[in-house]
């Protein structure tokens, strides 16, 4: 979907109505509502066919006032510095409200890696190292996999990084692969996590999950595996969209009756694309793409991308829906808040609902620290635990208060970011 809202603006605005709510004071306003640095590079790389190419990049922190900026590094063809200052900003409410000891960062490089070979990737990650190097470190900026990016891709990243730097760092990145000095429940954590605080926010509200239905917007990490433990607690997905590169179009997979997860996911490609021939094969009916977000369901996923539930849209989401779980960062604009809110429509907002990824990126750090793993289970009950006990803050403040989900979770958040501000002394 086309898209005229800028998530940076979108970042600041939720943050300015907050600020205000909470009488923040205005040298605190000034300093939080923008990032503290930003790097924007260049990286030529040598293609395959015998050319170079020349790709923008973009390392951004928005906040060291907690600990190292932590935040993912996104491939993505419409990357933009905007898109990159929001996720940085959003990173750091996102550790604030779990309370994990980082601050907050994001990065992106405006390229396509679905139409560049394996080798032309490898260079292009060793080229974002040699190029933001001076910024990154353990103890500096550690980033991750996030769109089109995955484990291979830190591990070069981090290859790279320890060839330069002469020894072994693996704290820099997080989201290695497994034996690689990778997490366990690492790849689940992102979508188990949305649902972690979907059933918390539903048993809170009477609901019982298996009483439900749902519908999803992406399917690749985060909405493969939130719809997996979703059905696994006994909810039915009713339809699943993805985009199909070919097609430059996007498409609803609908099973009324329910879908069957696993089935999806053995249609999929690597970068979350359902086949559309097999899906029909298999008895889904095939919808547009937008047809994912007025179905008649209790719960919407938005697992995709920012932008996606506007004003403009919200008036095709059935009145039915009980509840929408941000999977994604920024996918509904600040503008359409008012409208679920005064529908009494349960938002769980991406930096908290999403936090299932980077807290275990941080158990990734403190495991590679200590040199010793923990079993996956082991993983999912400490992620189980930070997950819960963040979002009974918030929904215990959003009670107390009387406010928008949103609302107490930026309230949460910003207060804890404000104080490590003041009291390192820099404002
Ligand atoms: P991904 O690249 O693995 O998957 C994206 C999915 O969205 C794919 O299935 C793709 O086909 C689909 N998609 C893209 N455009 C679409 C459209 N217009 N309509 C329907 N489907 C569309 O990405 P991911 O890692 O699953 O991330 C999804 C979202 O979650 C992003 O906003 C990301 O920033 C956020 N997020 C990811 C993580 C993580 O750990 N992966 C953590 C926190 C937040």
């Amino acid at each position: 979907m086309a898209s005229t809202y800028n998530p940076f603006e979108n970042a600041q605005a939720q943050f300015d109505k907050v600020a205000d709510m909470i009488q923040l004071e205005q040298d605190s306003r000034e300093f939080l509502r923008q990032p503290m640095r930003e790097l924007h590079f260049m990286i030529p790389v040598k293609m395959d066919d015998g050319t170079s190419k020349t790709f923008r990049a973009y390392r951004i922190q928005h906040s060291t006032a907690r600990g190292p900026a932590k935040g993912g590094l996104r491939f993505h063809p419409h990357e933009t510095a905007d898109t990159v200052r929001a996720l940085s900003m959003w990173m750091t409410w996102k550790t604030a409200v779990v309370d994990i000891p980082l601050g907050g960062g994001k990065g992106g490089i405006v390229c396509d890696p679905r139409t560049m070979s394996l080798s032309e990737q490898e260079r292009l990650c060793r080229g974002f190292v040699r190029q933001s190097f001076d910024l990154l470190g353990p103890n500096v900026d550690v980033p991750a996999p996030d769109v089109m990016s995955n484990g291979q891709h830190m591990l070069w990243m981090l290859d790279e990084y320890e060839t330069i730097a002469r020894g072994h760092y693996p704290g820099v990145i997080t989201g290695k692969p497994v034996g690689s000095g990778g997490s366990l429940g690492r790849t689940e954590a992102t979508g188990y996590g949305v649902v972690y605080i979907v059933d918390d926010l539903l048993k809170n509200e009477d609901i019982d999950i298996k009483e439900t239905t749902a519908s999803i917007q992406g399917f690749g990490n985060v909405g493969e595996y939130a719809a997996r433990l979703y059905s696994d607690l006994g909810g039915t997905v009713i339809s699943v969209s993805s985009y199909d590169l070919a097609d430059k179009a996007s498409y609803t997979f609908r099973k009324k009756t329910g879908c069957n997860i696993e089935e999806l996911v053995s249609i999929k490609d690597n970068f979350g694309c359902i086949d559309k021939e097999k899906a029909q094969s298999l008895g889904y009916e095939l919808l547009p793409g937008e047809a994912w977000l007025s179905e008649d369901v209790d719960i919407l996923f938005p697992a995709a991308l920012e932008n996606q539930i506007t004003p403009e849209n919200f008036s095709c989401v059935s009145g039915n829906v009980k509840v929408i779980a941000e999977a994604a960062n920024g996918p509904v604009t600040p503008d359409c808040d008012p409208l679920i809110e005064k529908r009494g429509i349960h938002l769980a907002p991406d930096f908290l609902a999403n936090a299932g990824g980077v807290t275990v990126s941080y158990f990734e750090q403190i495991q590679c620290n200590m040199n010793y793993f923990w079993s996956k289970e082991e993983v999912l009950e400490k992620l189980r635990y930070t997950m819960s006990k963040a979002f009974s803050g918030v929904y215990q403040l959003s009670k107390e208060r009387g406010v928008y989900l949103r609302d107490a979770a930026y309230m949460i958040a910003i207060d804890r970011v404000n104080k490590a501000v003041k009291q390192r002394g820099w404002l």
